[in-house]
């Protein structure tokens, strides 16, 4: 057995060679092994590779230090997908394997640890036996569980169409077989609503990983996973990195949410990477959504997902009724005919009177704005000066009286009286938020209780379970949120959804702005009338642009017709799914010195593309010039916001045609080549200039 094993070492740096000290039983060395290792002076983690003959010529060979403990083997399949995520996603090999290990050790804490339950004990009273499923959603079932070995599955059903009994009767069959189950969903939609649901089905079977839990807790979990004892595995993205050792089934729900994607280190998509888990694995994946992303809608178009569906509601009521209020009519009207000044700004008639009418039935309402605090900017009427944020370049959002908040960075100031660059003008609130709505509706309806969903009211779960049972135990009559509302809550009472002001999902610069905007009026309007039985629920969007796609295909409740439409656009303009996406972005403390930096590596990128369709270079293929030829590289150009945080932000776009462009490849050798140059005397990137590769870009903001 060779002394001498490659490493992948916790640093951005690519493998290293370490000898292996004779204190080291050989049989515990194997590729996947954790060890620790010096680099320069620090000690720091790193995962045995494979062993080697020798070290490379020059390499001064420096021995492990010894075997972590209490660290399982990552196995080879494990392995095997961990190496092409950091392939992929270019993204050092080494901090990539460091996801695969739970926060904290095994041991420490256990004692106090181990009373902990896992579950607490109210979510799994009274075990429920499955309700009796569906013809339709039998046949999915049938139809998926029929097809062994891998193969991804699109469930795309309607809101309230039962995709979950789908999922959880998929996974009983495989905690039948003695198999594992691993269920993503995104963080927003892990409402303790969900994970009741899989509680009082599957009882004490359930681990859970999420964000709210302790590292303690997470860690707990996470082992009980690992070693089989619990079945199945609930949680968000990162659970993705908790092996289990008879994983059968992969379900990932809301398949569409953008939070799959991480937006730091290792930027995977989850979903993907999950394909990629399930093709190593050779097992089943069900990716469900009743507003399916464009790329797994084409990928079923395609015929390499299968595509199933559940178009109808369970419960007879059917899809709300949607309404559409045209803000610029209502507005126009009620210049000429003066308006009713008891009425805010922001509701209209027909809201008004939906509202008014919903609560004289002793049913619940719920109303969407995306925008917290009381208006999203402070304006001075004689100069026109808006109070921003010295850090970001955004506008500061009023919360409460005259607190004055940056979204994006923990500045804040309080409203002055006389505005700062006039000192004449009455600084004015200008927009909307959720706070302002709350306010509002309660001079409007006084005997109405509400209670307000957005990150201000809710910052823990225990505020999320609270707010959540004030709703259930019909203690609350109007709730009001953001797109904390849009997901994963059911609630039989509510029965009217009105959308304040629909416009803001989709003014964004960002080709992907109307398919979010889609999804999300869906989501919050699938929230209306879900137990209904003889009459539908119902809708009441407002909006200043009611002939934009995306809501007139929302209002149709026509998925199939937006993805038509939406892939259509993106053709025209090879963007995902037609093509690959790939953003280099750059953010640093100096605008010229960060814009700089973006230009030298915009200008290798280009350079690389053209060395490889030069027919006189060395290695020239022409298949590779085509591939190469494939390529766009856009930019630099300033990040649609330009400075957060007191960083100034940069952008390079690297656009490939096709779904095959090496658009990946291009990303891992640009990477490369910085980090080799990061040590010489020229290297590209100045010290304080932050680089990062995010292939299949979804955050372009
Ligand atoms: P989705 O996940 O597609 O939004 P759900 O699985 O949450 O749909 O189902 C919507 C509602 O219908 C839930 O309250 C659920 O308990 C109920 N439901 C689902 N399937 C059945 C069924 N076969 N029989 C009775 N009720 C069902
Ligand atoms: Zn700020």
């Amino acid at each position: 057995m060779s002394r001498i094993w490659s490493v992948a070492v916790d640093a951005p740096l690519g493998p290293l060679h370490y000898a292996i000290p004779d204190t080291l039983p050989p049989e515990a060395l194997m590729p996947g092994v954790s060890v620790t290792v010096p680099l320069g002076a620090r000690k720091i983690p790193g995962v045995l590779l494979e062993p080697s003959e020798s070290a490379p010529e020059g390499v001064r060979l420096r021995e492990t230090l010894g075997l972590i403990a209490d660290r399982p083997v990552i196995d080879s399949k494990s392995l095997a997908w961990l190496q092409w995520l950091a392939k992929y996603y270019a993204y050092p090999l080494g901090p990539t394997l460091q996801l695969m290990f739970p926060p904290l050790d095994k041991s420490g804490g256990r004692k106090k640890a181990r009373k902990a339950p896992l579950i607490q004990a109210d979510m799994t009273e009274g075990v429920d036996h499955s309700v009796s499923l569906t013809a339709e959603q039998t046949e999915v079932v049938n139809a998926i569980a029929a097809t062994p070995g891998f193969q991804t599955h699109l469930l795309y059903g309607v809101t309230g169409s039962g995709k979950t009994e789908v999922y959880m009767e998929l996974i009983a069959r495989a905690a039948e077989r003695g198999e594992q189950a691993l269920v993503l969903v995104p963080e927003i939609s892990l409402t303790p609503q969900l994970i009741q649901r899989f509680a009082r089905r599957f009882g004490e079977k359930i681990a859970v990983i999420h964000s709210h839990l302790t590292p303690r807790e997470k860690t707990d979990n996470w082992w009980a996973a690992h070693q089989g004892e619990k079945p199945i595995l609930i949680g968000a993205r990162s659970a993705l990195f908790c092996p289990l050792p008879k994983l059968g089934i992969i379900v990932i729900d809301e398949e569409h949410e953008s939070s799959f994607k991480q937006d730091e280190s290792l930027r995977y998509h989850a979903r993907d990477a999950a394909v990629m888990l399930a093709k190593m694995c050779e097992i089943p994946i069900v990716l469900g959504s009743a507003t399916p992303s464009l790329e797994s809608w084409q990928n079923a178009k395609l015929g390499k997902y299968r595509l199933h569906r559940l178009p109808s509601r369970i419960h007879s009521g059917g899809l709300p009724r949607i309404d559409v209020i045209d803000l610029r009519e209502a507005r126009d009207q009620e210049r000429q005919s003066g308006r009713d000044e008891s009425r805010p700004f922001w509701l209209s008639q027909e809201l008004h009177l939906a509202l008014t009418e919903t609560l004289e039935r002793g049913e619940q309402a719920a109303l969407f704005l995306n925008r917290r605090g009381i208006a999203q900017s402070v304006v001075c009427p004689s100069c026109g000066h808006s109070s921003d944020c010295p850090n970001c370049e955004v506008a500061l959002t009023l919360h409460g009286r005259s607190h004055l908040v940056c979204h994006y960075c923990d500045y804040h100031e309080s409203l002055k009286e006389v505005c700062s660059q006039c000192n004449t003008g009455e600084p004015k609130p200008l927009g909307l938020g959720t706070e302002k709505i709350e306010r509002d509706l309660a001079k409007l309806f006084p005997n109405a209780r509400t209670v307000r969903m957005d990150r201000d009211e809710i910052q823990s779960r225990e505020d999320l379970e609270e707010a959540i049972a004030k709703i259930e135990k019909r203690e609350a009559d109007i709730l009001i949120g953001t797109q904390m509302i849009a997901k994963g809550l059911d609630f039989p009472g509510l029965t009217l959804v009105g959308l304040v002001m629909a416009d803001i999902a989709f003014n964004l610069p960002d080709f992907r702005a109307s398919e979010r905007a889609f999804q999300l009026l869906t989501q919050v309007a699938g929230r209306s009338g879900r137990h209904l039985k003889d009459r539908s629920g119902h809708v009441v969007l407002q909006t200043y642009n009611p002939d934009h796609p995306s809501i007139q295909f929302t209002l149709k409740h026509d998925y199939e017709g937006f993805a038509e439409h939406d892939l259509g656009f993106r053709e025209v303009l090879g963007y995902p799914p037609h093509g690959r996406l790939a953003a280099l972005k750059f953010a640093g403390p100096d605008l010229q010195e960060t814009e700089d930096a973006a230009r030298r590596v915009a200008e290798l990128a280009r350079r690389s593309l053209e060395n490889a369709k030069d027919p006189s270079g060395k290695g020239y293929s022409a298949e590779a010039a085509e591939r190469a030829d494939s390529i766009l590289v856009l930019g630099p150009a300033p990040a649609p916001m330009a400075k957060l945080r007191n960083l100034y932000r940069f952008q390079v776009l690297i656009r490939g045609q096709g779904i095959n462009s090496p658009v990946s490849s291009l990303c891992k050798t640009l990477s490369e080549h910085i980090e080799a140059r990061a040590k010489s005397k020229a290297p590209l990137l100045p010290p304080k200039v932050r680089f990062s590769v995010d292939v299949d870009a979804v955050h372009l903001l």
